[in-house]
């Protein structure tokens, strides 16, 4: 009789085991890398200041954590129950000002529903109105969760690139980067479900404008079973007095098909704290509140409160402005670092990251193999991910490879770039600077 720890190894043996504990086809199709954990370790290994992730390392403000701590202590109020699938009333209420006072239009709290996060708040927009088969259409780079959530929904994506991101005619700033509107309606078709938009836009920084957005709109409108959503998490950090935040949904004719997404966790700094939302007609809220009800029920309700406290008290207080204000001069420090280092950045107009090229960077190497290219999982065989090594060990600063923000057909376009995440500290942006200057004058940039 072969012992227990033989069977184990048995082929057969192996092969239940695998039927066993195998997830469902679509799930096995997605990436099963992760490159945000290969660059973490990578820092950690290389003492670099980590500027691959986009969370705040600045502590979340005072004011947001006393709303926090007085809600989960306050037991009489019942905060640390669940709260409704759609959103704590508090929270709806507070939500519904808020958005009215910036839509110029009334919102009620059947336009508003709220999910973990805007993450979650995504994926119950999937969850809800994509089915196996349907297209989604989003302008590339695009934030990897879009692609990530499509597949596991079966659903089929296309990516329409920016232009100027790379090669002769890269841009200087986010807003030289050009969306290619013939490109977008060749990408719609009558089986696309999604368009999704995001200003600004990560990881270029680009906040679109009000002439690109109509231009969007007027080929949205010849396609009756589309629906937009509109990816505004980025609201409050728009960077330049020239540029205005569009909302898409408030477009003509685009309200009756938009779902915008807002994250408390961006606004407030408090990303762990997984409280997002969406706005829109209640005709697309009500389902998602009931997808919202069968996925966790509620979202964290101290915070949800905590999330209500603080949206009330930030106007008051200049919150938005200041936030804008420190986000502005952290992207100066680094946008002038990395020039001065030959980086060349593109300057963005709003958001938390800004992308670098890195073609003179020869430690990475000539273009991608197209083996890496068409593979989800061969990140590390890619130029980017080479180019943020080679940095990492030779500068002691690590940017973030962005081929996954691309579709396979268009990922070759991010072979020469990095996104830098300048939503940090001081303390470290100085540090980042100050090792750009030092590899520069060695020599080794
Ligand atoms: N959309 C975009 C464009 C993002 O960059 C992110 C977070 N990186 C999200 C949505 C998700 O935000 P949240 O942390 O609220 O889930």
């Amino acid at each position: 009789m072969p012992c227990a720890k033989s069977l184990a190894r048995a082929p057969l043996a192996r092969a239940a085991s695998n039927a066993l504990h195998a997830p469902n086809a679509r799930l096995a199709s997605l990436p099963r890398s992760n490159v945000f954990a290969a660059c973490t370790k990578m820092a950690g290994d290389h003492g670099a200041v980590n500027l691959g992730q986009g969370f705040p390392s600045w502590p979340v403000p005072q004011f947001v954590l006393d709303a926090a701590a007085a809600s989960i202590r306050d037991s009489e109020a019942g905060f640390n129950q669940y709260s409704r699938p759609g959103g704590h009333p508090l929270l709806l209420d507070a939500i519904a000002r808020f958005t009215a006072s910036r839509f110029r239009r009334p919102i009620s709290e059947e336009n508003v529903t709220v999910a973990a996060g805007a993450q979650g708040a995504i994926s119950n927009v999937f969850a809800t109105f994509c089915a196996e088969g349907d297209e989604v259409v989003f302008i590339e780079p695009a934030f990897e969760m879009y692609s990530r959530m499509a597949a596991m929904h079966g659903c089929h994506v296309r990516g329409v690139p920016l232009g100027n991101v790379t090669g002769a005619s890269v841009a200087s700033t986010s807003e030289q980067l050009t969306l290619d509107i013939p490109a977008l309606e060749a990408a719609i078709t009558p089986r696309t479900r999604l368009l999704i938009l995001n200003t600004p836009h990560n990881p270029t920084g680009k906040v679109f404008s009000r002439a690109e957005y109509e231009a969007v709109a007027s080929v949205v409108r010849r396609h009756p079973r589309l629906l937009v959503l509109s990816d505004d998490v980025y609201e409050f950090m728009v960077l330049e007095a020239s540029l205005e935040h569009v909302h898409f949904a408030l477009l003509p004719g685009m309200w009756e098909r938009t779902i915008s997404t807002f994250s408390a966790g961006k606004t407030f700094s408090c990303t762990g704290w997984r409280v997002g939302y969406c706005i829109g007609p209640p005709e697309l809220i009500a389902p998602l509140t009931s997808t919202q009800s069968i996925v966790s029920f509620c979202a964290a309700a101290p915070l949800e409160v905590a999330i209500a406290r603080s949206i009330d008290a930030a106007e008051a207080l200049g919150y938005f402005d200041s936030l804008a204000a420190s986000l502005r001069h952290k992207r100066d420090e680094l946008v002038a670092a990395l020039g001065a280092a030959g980086l060349k950045p593109i300057v963005p107009g709003g958001g938390y990251f800004v992308l670098c090229d890195t073609s003179g960077l020869k430690a990475a190497g000539g273009p991608s193999p197209p083996s890496a290219l068409a593979d989800d999982n061969a990140f590390a065989q890619r130029r980017d991910y080479l180019a943020c090594a080679a940095l990492t060990k030779s500068v002691g600063v690590l940017g973030l490879p962005i081929g996954g923000f691309y579709s396979p057909a268009n990922r070759h376009l991010s072979d020469s770039l990095l996104r830098f995440a300048f939503c940090k500290a001081d303390g470290e942006l100085h540090e980042a600077a100050e090792r750009l200057r030092e590899a520069k004058a060695r020599g080794a940039l």
